[in-house]
């Protein structure tokens, strides 16, 4: 919503919460089949990506995003050479799983304005890597997708939109999507997916993170820092065999070197190692929820948050 002439305000997390970036300039607006799609050249982030008033995704910071999304599961996993990417349409994730040598990268994204849209306007995020030979983009929704199970992954990652109001990801938050993913994993794949903030929406990473310990034996949440997001954002990886908390650090920084892994501003194998060093508030309210088998209700920004979490179970 852009007033008081430029200045955009995100439609809020948490009701008692408002976040206000000021605009230079209104680059794209349309309304898709999905959703409405704007693209906006804001004065502190860049150009940002914005579906139904929800910042997805700006240039200055992706990079903290899209590094911590992609390279700790590609990196855990000794030679992924089959990807699978679901949602993701600024191409952000994408361009990341490129930079590992990979056979093919399948991307199963719903909305095929957001990638024109992104394309044109956000190369700073894509890097051209919608050019990339071994891509094959598939416009269809990701929940269908995973439903029919059509071949299997050595790595799958879902970077699909906040889970409020009425988005078309919210079914990539629900309890079935989970038992397909993991069906769709090769031997000693992993599966990631963007998980909330933990401090404003923590029972969408509690209710991920439970959903992925029904079907998967290692089940880790991670944290990043993304200030466009307004802080600290989560991410839970699972796997059948691989424990990417475990890596050690030489085998890591090998693995970067052997794929030629050099540009990254955020991502190292000190960086992967601390993600997974959850604060004490964080590791406890995991741990009441799994006791409890649902999102517990200690979390300390409690009761204000959650509060506009969709139904995902
Ligand atoms: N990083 C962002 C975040 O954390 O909120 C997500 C960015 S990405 C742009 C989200 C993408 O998911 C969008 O391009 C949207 O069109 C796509 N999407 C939404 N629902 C989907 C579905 N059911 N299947 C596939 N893609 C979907």
């Amino acid at each position: 919503m852009i007033d008081g002439g430029l200045w955009h305000t995100d439609d809020p997390e948490v009701p008692s919460q408002r976040v206000m970036l000021q605009v230079r300039e209104e680059l794209y607006r349309r309304r898709s089949q999905f959703q409405e799609i704007a693209i906006l050249d804001t004065v502190l982030f860049g150009r940002a990506l914005i579906l139904n008033n929800i910042l997805q995704t700006a240039e200055r910071d992706e990079f903290c995003y899209h590094e911590m999304l992609v390279h700790p599961a590609m990196l855990a996993h000794p030679a992924p050479r089959r990807v699978l990417i679901i949602g993701g349409g600024d191409g952000g994730a994408l361009r990341r799983v490129l930079e590992h040598p990979v056979e093919r990268v399948t991307m199963v994204e719903i909305d095929r304005e957001v990638v024109e849209a992104c394309r044109e306007h956000l190369p700073a995020i894509h890097g051209n890597a919608f050019d990339d030979p071994r891509l094959d983009l598939r416009f269809e929704d990701g929940f269908a997708y995973v439903e029919a199970r059509p071949e299997k992954f050595d790595v799958i990652i879902v970077d699909g939109p906040d889970p409020i109001g009425p988005t078309p990801g919210t079914v990539l938050f629900a309890r079935d999507f989970y038992r397909g993913l993991a069906d769709m994993l090769e031997d000693g794949g992993l599966v990631v997916q963007q998980t909330e903030s933990p401090m404003l929406l923590p029972a969408q990473t509690a209710a991920t993170h439970l959903h992925l310990r029904d079907v998967l034996p290692i089940v880790r949440t991670y944290l990043t820092h993304v200030q466009s997001y307004d802080g600290w954002w989560s991410f839970t990886v699972a796997s059948r065999t691989t424990d990417p908390a475990a890596v050690e650090l030489d085998v890591l920084a090998q693995r970067m070197r052997e794929r030629g892994i050099d540009q990254c501003r955020y991502y190292s194998p000190e960086v992967h190692r601390g993600a997974f060093e959850l604060p004490v508030f964080l590791r406890r309210y995991l741990e009441e929820s799994i006791a409890l088998g649902r999102p517990a209700d200690t979390h300390p920004l409690m009761p204000e948050v959650n509060a506009r979490l969709a139904q995902t179970s």
